[in-house]
């Protein structure tokens, strides 16, 4: 049973001790982190604040059976880090509410935070404060992460229109098929690690007029843009680029991704820092979203995301 003022002392080390091992950290945006009561950020001149935030919920977002502990912690900050690459932003520090259960053990404790920090030094941010409480049952951490943009360059919902091709970084569907293992075999024999498409999304800048990261799966987030733009969107089914083990309906409705899908009337790199960009439909006139499926058949895009889809 870990105590509150321990807990802290042990997060701070930790933290402390991750961070220490960059080199460039002096000049790092994070003036104070833990140990004053905020944080202090010096943004650079000419940028605008970015900031997000993330729960991961036991038995919601994740299973402890199911998950090593520092897949657990990565995945909590990845889903804040992708959000900062969604808007085509640079990360810089990282906040964490964690909430444990009086049952969780030492060892699982450093687990989370060891996967939460690896991830976090590898994109230059820092874990600069967040607070701890004892959870009455489940395991909840809350990720803060703040990053920045040069102003009025960050990538928006809102800014699709007509004409406009519609995107996807990387391939999709490898969380959702990955997660049908788990449920068969209660176990996962493999977990693959999904990237933030942070360098990726910074290139979009300028490019993409619109942009959103695959969380809640393809038909739920590109809803997003539509609605946000207050536009239609028709996407070629057989143009989706699958992950390696998933299949179409994976990659068309599972969350997890974290792929970057945006829309834009310019010429589109081949790819972006390294990661493949597909053109997978076109922006319309109207509201709705229509799939073309592998027969040829325009159909509603029904949304079938990841609150529906894990049920
Ligand atoms: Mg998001």
């Amino acid at each position: 049973v870990l105590k509150e003022r321990e807990l802290i002392r042990r997060i701070r080390k930790m933290a402390g001790a991750h961070q220490r091992q960059r080199r460039a950290w002096e000049g790092h945006p994070v003036v104070a982190g833990i140990g004053d009561d905020c944080a202090i950020l010096e943004m650079t001149a000419g940028h605008e604040a970015l900031v997000t935030t993330d729960f991961s919920l036991e038995g919601v977002h994740f299973r402890r059976e199911w998950l090593p502990a520092r897949e657990i912690g990565r995945r909590c900050l990845l889903r804040g880090l992708s959000d900062i690459a969604a808007m085509g932003g640079e990360p810089l520090a990282a906040f964490l509410s964690l909430a444990l259960p009086r049952s969780v053990e030492q060892r699982w404790l450093d687990g989370f935070l060891v996967g939460l920090l690896k991830l976090a030094q590898r994109y230059g941010v820092a874990l600069a404060g967040g607070d701890v409480a004892q959870s009455p049952g489940a395991v909840l951490a809350d990720i803060v992460v703040v990053g920045q943009a040069p102003k009025g360059k960050a990538l928006r919902r809102s800014g699709a229109r007509v004409g406009d091709g519609i995107y996807v970084t990387g391939a999709l569907g490898r969380s959702a098929s990955e997660l049908k293992a788990f449920r068969g075999r209660g176990r996962p024999r493999h977990v693959s690690l999904a990237e933030p498409r942070v360098e990726q999304g910074q290139k979009l800048r300028g490019v993409a007029s619109a942009c959103i990261d695959v969380s809640d799966g393809l038909s739920t987030d590109l809803r997003h843009i539509c609605e946000e733009s207050g536009v239609g969107a028709v996407v070629e089914a057989e143009a989706v680029p699958v992950a390696q083990g998933a299949t179409l309906q994976d990659a068309l409705h599972g969350g997890d991704d974290y792929e970057l899908l945006f829309t834009s009337a310019k010429p589109v790199p081949e790819k972006a820092a390294g990661v493949t960009i597909t053109l997978i439909g076109e922006i319309v006139r109207g509201r709705k979203l229509e799939l073309v499926d592998v027969a040829g058949k325009r159909k509603p895009f029904e949304e079938k995301g990841w609150e529906h889809f894990r049920r």
